[in-house]
């Protein structure tokens, strides 16, 4: 499973028709610093996006991203060929305060790039959403297919997952806030209807990211994070839903990501831009 993201696996149809040409993706994460976005990032492709601390010069860390990159990197699996681009972002908390016309610049540069997934990154506080959240999710909703991620999942009990869902939600549809449905189609197979069920379930996805293996007690290596009292395997769906958010973006959704950012999203965002121009 390591080292495999599993895109050669995507339906015979979509797959074939995206043979040829291969798969654009692009990603963005959004999120306060510091809540595990370029890890996941990392964990998501399994590719070297990022160099793991262990590589870097003892006294070396990881640089603390500090400006919007876009990172591309082409995967071939199977003879499938993937290019990606991972949109990383500082945390937001920093540029709110320093000058809000960053904010409304990147809500439009989110769609001249045509971003097919926003992960936005919620603090495991275990409470209900920040006003910061809600205003940014706000701005982004009609913009972006949003995705609802808890961070940092590992530092929370199974039980204050379940009610931190429960509340996220809540919030979520109290604003009336959008975030991504995968679709579902009547001519779906048990198996696929299933599999979205199971998938849609899942959100807010709560996630655990690391770039390191680590030994289990009964000497597996996994990827995870390692504790006094066990390891968090980052590919166990029974410790997070890790594995169910990277089927949604990467395997099964992701041909249905790219036609509604391409169809709905880029419509409203063109709408917008013209009434806002009087036209
Ligand atoms: P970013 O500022 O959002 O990009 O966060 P980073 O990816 O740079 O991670 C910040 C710190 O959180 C690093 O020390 C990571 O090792 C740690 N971290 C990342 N993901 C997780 C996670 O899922 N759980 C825990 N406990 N720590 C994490
Ligand atoms: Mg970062």
């Amino acid at each position: 499973l390591m080292g495999y993201v599993g895109f050669a696996n995507l339906p015979n149809q979509v797959h074939r028709k995206s043979v040829r040409k291969g798969f654009q993706f692009t990603c963005m994460v959004v999120g306060e610093s510091g809540l595990g976005k370029s890890t996941l990032i990392n964990t998501l492709f399994n590719t070297t996006l990022y160099p793991p601390k262990e590589q870097l010069p003892p006294s070396a860390e990881r640089s603390k991203t500090v400006a919007i990159e876009s990172i591309g990197a082409d995967i071939e699996e199977n003879g499938v060929r993937l290019h990606l681009t991972v949109v990383d972002t500082p945390g937001f908390g920093d540029f709110v305060n320093n000058d809000d016309r960053r904010t409304a610049s990147t809500g439009i540069k989110i769609v001249d790039n045509r971003v097919h997934a926003c992960l936005y990154f919620i603090q495991p506080t275990g409470h209900s959403l920040k006003q910061i959240d809600i205003e940014f999710m706000r701005r982004l909703h009609t913009k972006v297919n949003l995705i609802p991620i808890i961070a940092k999942a590992d530092t929370l009990t199974d039980e204050e997952v379940a009610e931190f869902k429960q509340r996220i939600l809540a919030d979520i549809a109290h604003h009336n806030i959008h975030i991504f449905q995968a679709p579902t189609y009547d001519n779906e197979d048990e198996e696929t209807l299933a599999e979205a069920e199971e998938i849609a379930s899942k959100i807010p996805f709560a996630v655990v990211g690391s770039d390191k293996i680590v030994a289990t007690p009964d000497g597996r290596q996994v990827r995870g994070r390692a504790y006094p009292w066990g390891v968090v395997e980052v590919d166990n769906e029974d410790h997070c839903d890790f594995v169910k958010l990277r089927q949604m973006l990467v395997r099964t959704y992701m041909e249905e990501l790219r036609e509604y950012t391409n169809d709905v999203l880029y419509e409203n965002w063109r709408t917008e831009k013209l009434l806002s121009m009087g036209v």
